[in-house]
């Protein structure tokens, strides 16, 4: 068919879409009128809002619609990956993860240039454990980073430790979906773009981090360099079980409550020991009504010990250990007054001291205009390589994506392979969603190297 031919019957069905889609909206002739148009007239005129979603056809370069093919042999690679232990707290295993993902960073990109900057953070990471940041391009007019996190939740002696596939095409391994499934996506998109007639155009940098299931302690100076340097982020974690992207994510904190009160004979001098125990009861029972004030905070206390070796023993020491989220960052400092409100009457009383260290480590994700502008270029670039819609939604777990937001970086998250059952024995990943979610993110990197979509302004 001749080009000018499959323009025009591509623009008919959009046409045709949008009407069906309007005569199922209640009143549909009555709200057209009220806005003064008619379909007829609408035909030639981009602008309405009837053509919201209407998106011209896209040229998709055939290196982008040949991925498909190659689904087994990304498959593969992904389950070689997982069957490295790289839990976050196994040094060795994290280095062995950074050596396989470097070699094949390598020999896709060999003009890339390698860095591996140390993520030391003592109390958080263990000694020698490195980033690895791959950049190609410095130079040129559009700088997009694309990170994730080579690290999971399952450690060394974790009896979670090799994949085994649930069918064909669905893995079930540690970190399948969280997220080597989305490193994997990730080198696919970037090896499909490099072979676009106007890649030159764009400049990338890849950052992948040990420590992200940990808070990204020793890499958040890397992210917020990083987002200087940057206009957008591409973050490869995974894709919800529906094929949803991220919207916007909890800022997370850690709390560590300890409460030393005074020990004594359960009851020989009634009234000389300070119960720890129960003071820290207290503390905890105000610190979980919290939320019913503050919606958008979530309170866990995740666990508690201490008390005293007997029965007949008042308890000089109890702890606790607390996961605070927030949604919106003001609500940041709020919830910390109202902690330390709760704290503050229980060390005015004589024989008891409550320590609190901690706070948050993530401030939220909250969705940045140029990320609304961003998403839709995104979903445009999905119907032209023919994945079903998805849509963006809010969720309480955090990622790397709140650091580079807080950087003032807009970024796009949530954009890896489609899984389930993260942090289990049960998590999953659907392979047959890498080159498809590669094929987007190539696509995208193409429409904004051959100017068909320019980048919102970083603001
Ligand atoms: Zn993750």
């Amino acid at each position: 068919m001749a080009p000018r031919a499959r323009v025009i019957l591509h623009h008919l069905a959009n046409v045709w879409l949008k009407l069906r889609r309007e005569l199922a909206q209640p009143q549909p002739l009555l709200r057209t009128l009220t806005r003064g148009e008619n379909f007829v007239a609408l035909l030639p005129t981009y602008h309405s809002p009837i053509y919201r979603d209407y998106a011209p056809p896209m040229s998709v370069p055939s290196t982008i619609l040949s991925l498909a093919a190659r689904q087994a042999e990304l498959a593969a690679l992904l389950e070689s990956w997982c069957n490295v232990n790289s839990g976050s707290a196994n040094a060795d295993g994290l280095n062995r993860m950074r050596t396989v993902l470097r070699d094949e960073f390598v020999r896709s990109f060999p003009a890339a240039t390698i860095a591996e900057p140390a993520t030391d953070a003592p109390g958080f990471n263990p000694p020698g454990t490195h980033a690895l940041s791959v950049r190609l391009r410095p130079t040129a007019p559009v700088q997009i980073l694309l990170s994730g996190h080579y690290d999971t939740v399952y450690q060394r002696n974790d009896p979670f430790q090799i994949c085994r596939w649930l069918d064909a095409t669905t893995l079930n391994g540690p970190g399948a979906a969280d997220m080597k499934g989305g490193l994997v996506t990730l080198l696919t998109a970037l090896q499909a773009f490099e072979q676009t007639p106007h890649a030159a155009n764009v400049g990338w940098e890849v950052l992948l981090t040990p420590d992200e299931e940990t808070g990204s302690h020793g890499s958040a100076p890397l992210f917020r360099d990083a987002a200087q340097r940057h206009q957008l982020a591409l973050i490869f974690e995974p894709a919800r079980p529906n094929g949803d992207l991220v919207h916007s994510r909890k800022g997370t904190g850690n709390l560590t409550a300890t409460c030393h009160g005074r020990a004594g004979h359960a009851a020989k001098v009634p009234g000389d020991g300070c119960n720890a125990v129960l003071a820290l009861a207290e503390f905890l029972l105000g610190l979980g009504r919290l939320p019913q004030a503050m919606p958008g905070v979530l309170i866990n206390v995740a666990n508690f010990h201490g008390g005293g070796a007997a029965t007949n023993v008042i308890p000089d020491f109890a702890e606790a250990q607390i996961d605070l989220r927030i949604t919106k960052t003001s609500d940041g400092e709020l919830l910390m007054a109202h902690i330390d409100a709760l704290a503050a009457p229980i060390n005015a009383r004589d024989g008891y001291r409550l320590e609190l260290q901690g706070g948050f480590n993530r401030p939220p994700k909250e969705c940045l205009p140029q990320e609304e502008t961003v998403f839709a270029a995104w979903q445009q670039a999905a119907r032209a390589v023919g994945v079903a819609e998805f849509s963006w939604v809010h969720t309480g777990g955090g990622s790397d994506g709140n650091l580079l937001s807080n950087a003032g970086l807009p970024n796009l998250d949530g954009l890896g392979p489609i899984g389930d059952f993260l942090h289990s024995n049960r998590e999953m990943c659907r392979t047959e969603t890498i080159p498809q979610r590669a094929a987007i993110a190539a696509l995208f990197l193409h429409n904004v190297a051959s100017g068909a979509f320019a980048l919102p302004a970083k603001g």
